[in-house]
């Protein structure tokens, strides 16, 4: 996944820098959404330091480039887990311990644009995170204790 995204970057004309890749890997391994502090004390622990305006920089980019997203519900951000997939990317959020499933749906992108066409607007990509608790989450507690 890390290769593919830097075949992206390479592909738009960006180079792979060692921020870049730095931030790439620690979005690769990540199971929720990740702030820049996150992402900064992260990398700290393998002994990397990178300053916050060059990892908000980084992440401006990858959102920009669709290989990352960010979460609004949570204000983290994730790497993106479909690459070219039909439809805008969507997000189920588990508002307890903040695992995320990525996912789209050219259905839904074609009923939301119609919806707002009756307004008269041009719809050119759609957010949507459904937030609520994942499936180990709303499991009935006492089954793994
Ligand atoms: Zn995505
Ligand atoms: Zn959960
Ligand atoms: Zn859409």
């Amino acid at each position: 996944m890390v290769q593919s995204s830097i075949k992206v970057l390479r592909n738009r004309g960006y180079r792979v820098t060692r921020p870049r890749r730095q931030v790439l890997e620690v979005l690769e391994t990540a199971q929720r959404p990740l702030s820049p502090y996150d992402i900064q004390k992260l990398l700290w622990g393998k002994g990397k330091h990178l300053d916050h305006v060059t990892i908000y920089r980084v992440l401006d980019l990858f959102c920009t480039l669709n290989l990352a997203h960010k979460i609004l519900s949570l204000g983290g951000f994730v790497r993106c887990a479909l690459g070219k997939r039909e439809g805008c990317h969507r997000f189920t959020v588990c508002r307890n311990c903040g695992a995320f499933q990525e996912f789209a749906d050219k259905g839904l992108c074609a009923g939301e644009s119609e919806i707002t066409q009756d307004f008269g607007f041009h719809a050119e990509q759609h957010l949507a995170e459904s937030l609520g608790l994942c499936s180990e989450c709303s499991s009935p507690q006492g089954d793994s204790v």
